[in-house]
């Protein structure tokens, strides 16, 4: 076989670049520096402020939310933040801060459900099913006031007519394996039911029903058609239950509820480590957690809450101790109420491109119990990062270090706590991965990269049994020590960490063009070629994110280009016989409209343009191979930037998440332009 000598020369270009690097971490951050932050940062100290985080029923713009705050915020003046304080937002069910309608506050003041015996008019307790003081997760969050005396009727999973056909409904509490607010307008809108008692099961997973004794967050309605109350019971009570009506038997309750929507006030902590360069001061690193969620919430996401807090404590600690510098930069720290509380953060942010970066941690103390596999995403195609490629070498970095410690070898970072395990942390590297504040973050509107560090699965999200006890110190340990190797690295990077940036993206590009010829084996001609295309322009994209830290010197710069330029030439690229037709239609964002189109207990999309169309629209519905429906409409508005046709989008959702017909991109995008989020440009 004859080798072309311009095809030896670019291999041989392609390998001197590569060679003669430390290829991990210590090429970005000294041992020393790492070292430092791995003794400070202190797993049991997160730990033990986590145990007192799960005390409280932590519902948005609530006095138990209130005081998780207030833990926090003393917590930050003891170790002397440079800042710590409390941002307000109106919690009046109006105000509209970017896509999200603010949600009023939940304020309950009783709640208990009672079973009765005894005949008619002297019946008794029996026993109590729910309480809201001794278990508040039994309560469906936004339940509102009411007290009624009544039998059970079981309606199934109550989210048609035919569930409630011939049965006597009015007046009764009906049974139900939905979630409340799922049912609520028909069973007690339409059907006159008294109220609901649900036995939703928790988040699917493989463990999903199989542990009966959970009893699951409920949601109804922040706003509300009817109002009503639900109370959340255990898979096992649900039986039980059903078999006694199953025998005829009339069951009767006695449910009480004090509760109301009002007008109050959303209150978040924030702090800061100030930057010590006056031009860079103002740029800003921003970790973030939410610190919303029934209690216990232990791993969601008191566990992350927790870790910021420790990142916090241990960078200002040696700073203050002059053990580090302090970093160029601003290093902020954020516990807000979930999505919700980000995108009134960045929407009433008057220099939200002042934010460099976000590192969010939602979920990262779950161990062997919660069947935790954790994960770094560094986000989505549509903001290429070189920050993905520094987090994803400080997790191979934990994951070598760490499988290597337990596996009886002498390691400078087992990164293990005391009272914590000594598993290794096998983490997974991601790109895309959503559920949580960073898609604010990352969307279209601001398009801040970062990382995301999270659990998942997770066999008591949202339950009872998401307790403090299954909490991994040494997990929250590696998780803490992520936050601060990376947040300390962007706060300080300059034209001084250019080159070994460049170097590990390069050795990166490597790696992800094999992946390339992997992923488009699967891939029709014209696809293979589009995504081909797709995939380099991502990966200059990453290039390009440096200069928002850093200059790249010209020379540097047309190295690296030529370097991807050699490595496409060496992949090559499939060429299409044909194409199939596509739609040249370009929009542009509507910059008055900011933030994403689902927020938390409100659709800015669903509400203008009505439930009944978006149900009809093919593009959320769609599951490709590598992405779900919210995948790919999520994207799908993140591309709009006035440059990109609907094809190019198109492409561009099939190189991240599998092959997508055109027709549903088109139509999706239309329906944005209709209630103008978009606009042809
Ligand atoms: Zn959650």
């Amino acid at each position: 076989m004859r080798v072309s000598r311009i095809r030896v020369l670019t291999v041989a270009s392609i390998l001197s670049i590569s060679v003669n690097t430390q290829a991990d971490i210590r090429e970005l951050v000294p041992e020393s520096v790492l070292k430092q932050i791995a003794e400070e940062i202190s797993g049991v100290e997160a730990k033990r402020n986590l145990d007192t985080l799960t005390l409280y029923h932590r519902m948005r713009a609530s006095a138990q939310f209130d005081e998780a705050s207030a833990h926090v915020l003393r917590a930050l003046q003891h170790y002397g933040m440079d800042e710590a304080g409390i941002i307000e937002f109106a919690a009046d069910g109006e105000t509209m801060y970017g896509t999200q309608k603010s949600r009023p506050v939940w304020q309950v003041e009783f709640a208990e459900l009672w079973e009765l015996t005894g005949k008619d008019n002297e019946r008794v307790r029996q026993r109590r099913i729910g309480s809201w003081d001794a278990m508040p997760m039994s309560l469906a969050q936004d339940s509102l006031s009411g007290e009624v005396t009544a039998t059970l009727v079981d309606v199934g999973a109550g989210t048609t007519d035919e569930d409630y056909a011939g049965r006597n409904i009015d007046g009764r509490l009906v049974l139900t394996s939905s979630q409340p607010g799922d049912i609520v307008d028909r069973a007690v809108g339409k059907f006159g039911a008294a109220g609901i008692i649900s036995y939703a099961p928790n988040q699917k997973s493989a463990w999903w029903k199989q542990d009966d004794r959970l009893v699951r967050w409920g949601h109804m309605g922040s706003f509300p058609k009817t109002k009503s109350f639900a109370f959340m019971i255990s898979l096992q009570e649900a039986r039980n239950l059903q078999l006694r009506l199953g025998q005829g038997e009339d069951i009767h309750f006695h449910a009480k509820v004090i509760a109301e929507h009002r007008i109050g006030k959303h209150s978040y902590v924030h702090a800061a480590i100030t930057g010590a360069d006056p031009e860079r001061v103002s740029e800003e690193i921003i970790l973030t957690c939410h610190m919303d969620h029934p209690r216990p919430g232990a791993n969601d996401n008191a566990s992350g809450c927790v870790s910021i807090l420790e990142v916090a404590r241990s960078l200002k600690t040696l700073i203050d101790a002059e053990i580090l510098p302090r970093p160029a930069r601003t290093i902020r720290f954020l516990w807000p109420a979930e999505i919700e509380g980000s995108i009134m953060y960045l929407a009433e942010h008057p220099h939200a491109h002042l934010i460099k970066a976000n590192i969010h941690m939602d979920m990262v103390g779950g161990g062997p119990d919660t069947k935790a596999v954790f994960r770094i995403s560094g986000g989505p195609i549509s903001v290429p990062t070189f920050i993905a490629d520094v987090g994803h070498e400080i997790g191979h970095f934990i994951n070598a270090q760490t499988e290597a410690f337990a596996g009886g070898a002498e390691v400078a970072f087992p990164l293990t706590s005391p009272e914590g395990g000594k598993e290794p942390l096998l983490a997974l590297m991601e790109g895309i991965d959503m559920g949580s504040d960073h898609d604010v973050f990352r969307e279209g509107t601001w398009q801040i990269p970062g990382l995301y560090l999270h659990d998942w699965p997770d066999r008591y999200i949202h339950t009872n049994f998401d307790t403090a006890a299954n909490i991994d110190p040494t997990k929250l340990k590696r998780a803490a020590f992520i936050g601060a190797v990376s947040a300390y690295f962007l706060a300080n990077m300059s034209e001084n960490d250019v080159p070994a940036v460049l170097s590990l993206l390069k050795r990166n590009a490597l790696k992800r063009s094999a992946e390339l010829i992997e992923m488009r084996m699967q891939l029709e001609h014209a696809d293979a070629e589009a995504v081909t295309n797709i995939h380099w322009q991502a990966e200059r994209g990453k290039l390009n994110s440096i200069s928002e830290f850093a200059d790249v010197l010209k020379s540097d710069r047309s190295i690296a280009i030529a370097y991807l330029r050699n490595l496409a030439d060496l992949v090559g690229s499939p060429s299409a016989d044909s194409q199939s037709p596509g739609d040249d239609t370009v929009y542009e964002r509507n910059a008055d409209i900011r933030g994403p189109m689902r927020a938390f207990g409100y659709s800015y999309l669903t509400d203008k343009y009505t439930e009944e169309r978006y149900d009809e629209l093919k593009l959320p519905k769609h599951t490709g191979t590598n992405g779900t429906g919210g995948e790919y409409v999520y994207e799908a508005l993140n591309l709009v930037n006035g440059n990109r046709t609907v094809t190019d989008i198109r492409n561009w959702l099939t190189a991240e998440l599998g092959p997508v017909p055109i027709e549903y991109v088109s139509e999706y995008l239309q329906a944005l332009e209709s209630v103008n989020v978009i606009r042809v440009r």
